[in-house]
């Protein structure tokens, strides 16, 4: 089974790996370079995504991790982890950084005030029958999307119909919503299948003397 690195600066991690368990996968926490490199795809959870970043930065994480990503690394991220993967965002800090692993634009805190956090049965693709129940606390929402990207749940109704909120691209995957806290391992599964599926062999770091 593949072995999958949930990031752990923040955020469920516990409740991130053993969704992937169920699913079928091995996993590790992330908080190193070398561990990095016994993933086959990597989970990034919610959490504060400037926070995540500057900690990215803290653990020498960022670069490492980019260039995985780059080189064809699966990935999911949920919420903060959406932000993280975006080639751009909006209502973010100067400083943060972004993996630039998906071509979209992201709007941080989209949904805004009012309905800071809220939950609602979300049809999605990829996910066979029946809508996934999606809790979503101050989430972003996805505002463009490149040409490769793919749309894969958007909000049914309220306020914010037709925003999207779910979207991959090859092997790398983004929810506005936070899947692990629900019970419905399914987008966790549709992961760990993509995990499985991908062609491109692990990145592996030159062989250095120490
Ligand atoms: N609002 C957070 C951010 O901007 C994301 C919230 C979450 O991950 N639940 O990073």
């Amino acid at each position: 089974s593949p072995t999958i690195g949930v990031l752990a600066l923040q955020g469920d991690v516990r409740e991130h790996r053993s969704a992937l368990e169920e699913a079928g996968a091995r996993t590790i926490a992330v908080r190193r370079e070398r561990e990095l490199d016994e993933v086959d795809g990597i989970v990034l959870p919610g959490g504060e995504s400037t926070t995540v970043s500057r900690l990215l930065r803290v653990f020498d994480l960022l670069e490492p991790l980019r260039a995985r990503l780059e080189a064809g690394l699966p990935a999911y991220g949920s919420c903060a982890g959406m932000i993280l993967l975006a080639s751009r965002v909006l209502d973010t800090t100067e400083d943060a950084e972004h993996l630039d692993a998906l071509d979209i634009v992201v709007r941080r805190n989209a949904f805004g005030r009012q309905v800071d956090s809220f939950e609602t049965d979300l049809p999605m693709t990829g996910l066979g029958d029946g809508p996934v129940r999606a809790v979503f606390i101050r989430a972003p929402w996805v505002e463009e999307i490149g040409p490769d990207v793919e749309v894969l749940a958007t909000v049914p109704d309220g306020p914010a119909a037709g925003r999207v909120v779910a979207v991959r691209q090859g092997a790398v995957i983004a929810t506005s919503f936070h899947p692990e806290i629900t019970g419905d391992h399914r987008v966790h599964r549709l992961f760990v299948e993509t995990v499985r599926s991908a062609t491109r062999p692990r990145v592996r770091p030159t062989a250095s003397a120490t």
